[in-house]
């Protein structure tokens, strides 16, 4: 299994390569050369398996020789072993044939514990292996630091940096990452907004003396193994569903693309999905996109679903390689665009991602009416980002087949925007209701690519 890069430069790589390096040295992003195949036969064995035997079969085929089977397995087992549930993405019913997936049962409450805490178990043992160690810089806008963080806190070989936009993460996304007292671990404040410490960050991956020098590596959406470990519950919740006998739709509520995109991947590797839909907060780029007008950056105007608010979806040029045949000079040619502001789709590019998503927005008010309004008709509270999707959802789904609504993070995660639209103040689960007591660590820094370089050189491990 051999992964390219999307702007068709950088040299092809085995999953272990593509994992640790994360962003491609052309400015790529990696993507598997061939999508491995699931028949019929294959989801249908799938019916019943625990979360952790039935990810292990999605998996497997991605990963190559990089680890046997027993350590594959073992991976998986501590992976998904700090979660607070059983099935680890339990399905509920909201109403007749419409379904929240409860992604939020990890250890910091939002659906990226699923790939992060994959991706701490399988750096650690191919570091391990190898006698390396990394520096793992990672970009925010609030759940996927909390996530790295609590992943690798602690890890022998990785030093963590996370850069957050100062003041715009939620009291809860803050704590999860500045109160772990492990010295591996540095949570900086960035002034300034998610996009700014997302293009810090890929300046740095472009900066090769930099990133040789550190040995830097990535864990954001853009690292394949994250798209790869979020495939997994499209399969369990469809078949929990019927599939493959049965179509489901899927609504996920989404920012950089990475979790629409595992469903793509899911339904490329044989999983019947009939509609995939992109569902946006009022920062809706990709919803105007979709809706073919074409990908045009605009301010970034903070919200109530704030993992939500993003111009540039990172992810998207995955899905832009497909729709332009996978010419690498044509997504080049597309992201030089987009640093000067955006670009047009071609009429084919257009039509390919027509067929393979639908979308749509929810303001702030509709967010919050979907939260009242759910809690009343179903008794589920949901977080601001899986109302986004909830309403969203509504506005797609048919009598024929059953809707799944991605639940992207616990309410409580979110409680102030909870709080203002349903009257309730979600309480934290008991096994970390000490956070707010809990001291924190944590470094102010300018939004200024050189100051963050030479932090980052002086605070890793010698
Ligand atoms: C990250 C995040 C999203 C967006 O997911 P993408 O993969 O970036 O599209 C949605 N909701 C929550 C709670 C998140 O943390």
């Amino acid at each position: 299994m051999k992964y390219v890069s999307t702007r068709g430069i950088a040299p092809e790589l085995s999953f272990e390569e593509a994992m640790l390096s994360g962003l491609a040295r052309d400015g790529g992003l990696y993507v598997p050369s061939e999508v491995p195949q699931m028949t019929r036969e294959d989801i249908a064995a799938l019916a019943g398996l625990s979360y952790e035997e039935t990810a292990f079969r999605i998996m497997r085929p991605f990963i190559g020789d990089t680890f046997t089977d027993a350590e594959f397995r073992a991976i998986i087992d501590r992976a998904y072993a700090p979660f607070g549930h059983a099935a680890r993405a339990p399905l509920v019913q909201l109403d007749s044939n419409h379904f929240l997936l409860e992604l939020f049962h990890g250890p910091t409450l939002a659906f990226k514990d699923f790939a992060m805490q994959l991706i701490g178990q399988l750096f650690q043992a191919a570091l391990a292996r190898r006698g390396d160690r990394v520096t793992i810089v990672g970009a925010t806008s609030g759940d996927t630091g909390s996530a790295a963080i609590e992943a690798f806190k602690g890890l022998s070989n990785v030093d963590v940096f996370i850069l957050f936009p100062h003041g715009r993460v939620s009291e809860v996304q803050r704590r999860q990452m500045t109160t772990p007292g492990e010295a591996n671990v540095h949570a900086l404040a960035v002034d300034g907004d998610f996009d700014d410490c997302q293009a810090a960050l890929k300046d740095m991956f472009n900066d090769f003396e930099f990133r040789d020098g550190v040995k830097l590596a990535g864990v954001n959406s853009i690292n394949w193994a994250r798209v790869l470990a979020q495939v997994v519950y499209y399969f369990s919740a469809a078949v929990s569903l019927g599939a493959p006998h049965r179509e489901v739709s899927f609504t996920v509520p989404t920012g950089n693309f990475g979790d629409i995109f595992a469903g793509y991947v899911a339904r490329q590797m044989g999983l019947p999905i009939d509609r995939l839909v992109v569902a946006t907060n009022q920062n809706d780029i990709l919803h105007r996109c979709l809706s073919g007008q074409g990908y045009y950056k605009g301010p970034t105007h903070p919200s109530i679903s704030p993992s939500m608010d993003i111009q540039v979806s990172s992810n998207f040029e995955r899905v832009l390689f497909d729709a332009y045949g996978r010419d690498g000079r044509a997504v080049s040619q597309l992201m030089e665009e987009l640093r000067q502001g955006g670009f047009d789709l071609s009429q084919g590019a257009l039509g390919y991602l027509q067929e393979n998503f639908a979308s749509g927005r929810a303001s702030e008010e509709e967010t919050l009416a979907t939260i009242a309004g759910t809690l009343a008709s179903s008794t589920e509270l949901l977080c601001p980002h899986s109302a986004v999707g909830v309403k969203v959802a509504n506005e797609h789904r048919t009598a024929e087949v059953p809707m799944i609504t991605l639940a992207t993070a616990h309410p409580a995660k979110f409680p102030a925007a909870v709080e203002q639209a349903s009257g309730i103040h979600p309480p934290l689960p008991p096994r970390m209701s000490d956070l707010y007591d809990r001291p924190e660590r944590v470094t102010r820094i300018a939004n200024d690519l050189a100051a963050m370089k030479d932090y980052i050189r002086g605070h890793i491990a010698k």
